[in-house]
């Protein structure tokens, strides 16, 4: 019944000239950039299915999006095979070298270096996994040449490609962050792009025609993994050939979680992002956010509340698998959940919400039980997917991390290298420390749900730990509040940090936010972002009836995106 009625309020069509939403019944992508999405689109035209088009998209970002994302990037995948009924998670995230230990980012006094110069060093590099996972779900489920997903992004490349509002106001705000090598592409001769410049970009068309002639391991054990090595250790950091090498991608189960009818799959840890939207829907579905109207103050005081439980839950718990023990099973408890959820009322707020004891509704042995300063992240990174006409869902979140990832651009490549590993906490101790060979905790939440065994929604966003709050609100706004994808998406979003300061988006009334003011919540000292430039998260997603096949695309505003399919059935 919910189901049908989600559908029931879905608009078709392209409903703007810039096509931020589509629909059809023969296959659906979309991302941030207008330019991925079509080459997306082209490959689902051509036959290719779901896997095929991200791969594509992810390379044409590469070319449109290389300040979010690229060869030296990262990314969680989440994949539904309709043939095998089967969903996998591909976990790609950024592996700290061997030789990392616990101290990284503290000085010779043991004081936490300052982000903006950790972000920036060559310390903050993680061994990029993106282009081992776009390997693996080609492999795995790919059915079209590498060259022919390769050849869109050579092609903006090398021809050029027109510099849009997001380059120009991210190069003004977020210059200081890039190297030398990263400013001859980005600002050349001093002068920094603007809207309507074209960027050719022959030294990553150099690197891309290399991965198409010689396949992915070239950036694991070919020319290019030697280039990073080099620029890496020629400014001092610890990234060695054989990082690179030993570098795998990991496939498995993801973390299953219902909410209402419906079943949602999730990155497993050591994303943080997927246990938190799902401890998040578990911990507010007793609370039916539909009674509320969805900009009614007890809702989000609701979401604020829910949040601070999850946030401080992940901050405690959430690390790398290979390095601590997570009680994931505890944390999702029925039992465990009810105690946290009675910390939740209306009558007062909360003052403190300190990490629960999980272990008590789980077998297994804690570790350490550290109260963590988490790690700070930022609000970049890019979510692109694709639904092919067979049913085949593919979600992807990739990212540098900041905006230019370390600012440090691999010398005739073309490409930035991530600062992932500051998603590590900068001090030692506790779940999510650094170490060698160990994956930071990620926020990203490439998400796909199901009713009845078939997948109806996909969705996922860029911000960091917003990310959690993306992903949230627009899943509760088309599930509880049954609204069209394109206004979901729309809708404005607020997150809360563990200080109590609010973020929150034009749109939200002044009644809801003096009540929240009210009861403790920093709305006025928290930071209102601007709808018309930038927002919380930017989420891409695609609705699709289950009965009919019929899908629905939506990309978010105000990055360049676009949602696209194609009009017939492909040709193969
Ligand atoms: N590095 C962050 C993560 O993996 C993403 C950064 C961002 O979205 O800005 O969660």
């Amino acid at each position: 019944m919910g189901l049908d009625k989600i559908f029931q309020n879905q608009k078709s069509g392209k409903r703007e000239a810039h096509q931020q939403t589509a629909s059809g019944s023969y296959g659906m992508a979309a991302s941030a950039s207008a330019e991925a999405t079509k080459a997306g689109e082209q490959v689902l035209r051509d036959g290719g299915n779901a896997a095929d088009a991200l791969i594509a998209m992810q390379f044409a970002l590469t070319s449109t999006e290389g300040i979010n994302t690229g060869i030296g990037a990262s990314g969680f995948l989440t994949y539904y095979d309709s043939e095998q009924s089967e969903t996998k998670v591909m976990n790609g995230h950024s592996k700290a070298p061997a030789a990392v230990t616990s101290d990284l980012f503290l000085d010779e006094d043991r004081n936490v270096i300052p982000f903006d110069e950790r972000s920036t060093s060559p310390q903050a590099i993680g061994v990029p996994g993106i282009m081992k996972l776009m390997e693996t779900a080609h492999k795995r489920y790919g059915t079209m040449p590498l060259d022919r997903l390769i050849d869109p992004a050579i092609k903006l490349a090398e021809k050029g490609y027109r510099v849009n509002a997001l380059w120009e106001r991210t190069i003004e705000q977020f210059r200081y962050r890039m190297g030398e090598e990263a400013r001859k592409v980005f600002m050349p001769n001093g002068n920094p792009l603007k809207e309507g410049d074209t960027v050719k970009q022959p030294d990553l068309a150099n690197a891309l025609k290399i991965i198409r002639d010689k396949g992915f391991e070239s950036v694991y054990e070919g020319e290019i993994a030697d280039a990073i090595v080099a620029a890496v250790q020629d400014l001092g950091g610890q990234m060695t050939k054989k990082d690179l090498l030993d570098y795998q991608v990991i496939v498995e189960e993801p973390l299953w979680s219902g909410y209402r009818e419906f079943n949602f799959a999730f990155p497993v840890p050591p994303d943080g992002g997927g246990f938190a939207v799902a401890q998040l829907l578990k911990l507010l579905e007793p609370f039916n956010i539909d009674q509320y109207d969805p900009r009614a103050w007890e809702k989000y005081f609701l979401l604020a509340e829910a949040m601070r439980l999850t946030q401080s839950d992940l901050a405690a718990y959430i690390g790398d698998p290979d390095f601590v023990s997570i009680p994931l099973e505890g944390l999702l408890h029925p039992d465990y959940l009810e105690e946290r959820q009675s910390l939740i009322n209306f009558k007062y707020r909360s003052e403190r919400m300190e990490f629960g004891d999980p272990w008590k509704y789980q077998d297994g042995k804690p570790n350490r039980l550290i109260r963590q300063e988490s790690a700070e992240q930022g609000m970049e990174t890019t979510h692109f997917t694709a639904v092919d006409c067979w049913g085949n869902v593919a979600a992807c979140t990739s990212s540098i991390e900041r905006m230019f990832g370390t600012g440090i651009m691999v010398p005739g490549y073309g490409f930035l290298l991530n600062n992932d590993l500051t998603d590590f906490s900068p001090k030692p101790g506790g779940a999510n420390e650094p170490d060698g060979s160990k994956r930071p905790v990620s926020s990203k939440s490439p998400t796909i749900g199901f009713h009845d065994g078939k997948p109806f929604f996909t969705l996922g966003s860029p911000g960091g730990f917003t990310i959690i709050a993306s992903v949230l609100q627009v899943l509760l706004n088309v599930v509880d509040h049954k609204m069209d994808l394109k206004e979901a998406i729309a809708e404005p979003r607020i997150y809360i940090s563990a200080d109590l300061s609010v973020q929150w988006e034009d749109g939200i009334a002044e009644a809801a936010k003096e009540k929240l003011n009210s009861i403790g919540y920093k709305v006025d000292t928290g930071y209102k972002v601007k709808t018309s430039d930038s927002r919380i998260g930017d989420v891409q997603a695609i609705l699709i009836n289950p009965s009919t096949g019929y899908m629905y695309g939506a990309a978010d505003s105000p990055r360049p995106g676009m949602a696209g399919g194609p009009e017939e059935l492909p040709k193969k």
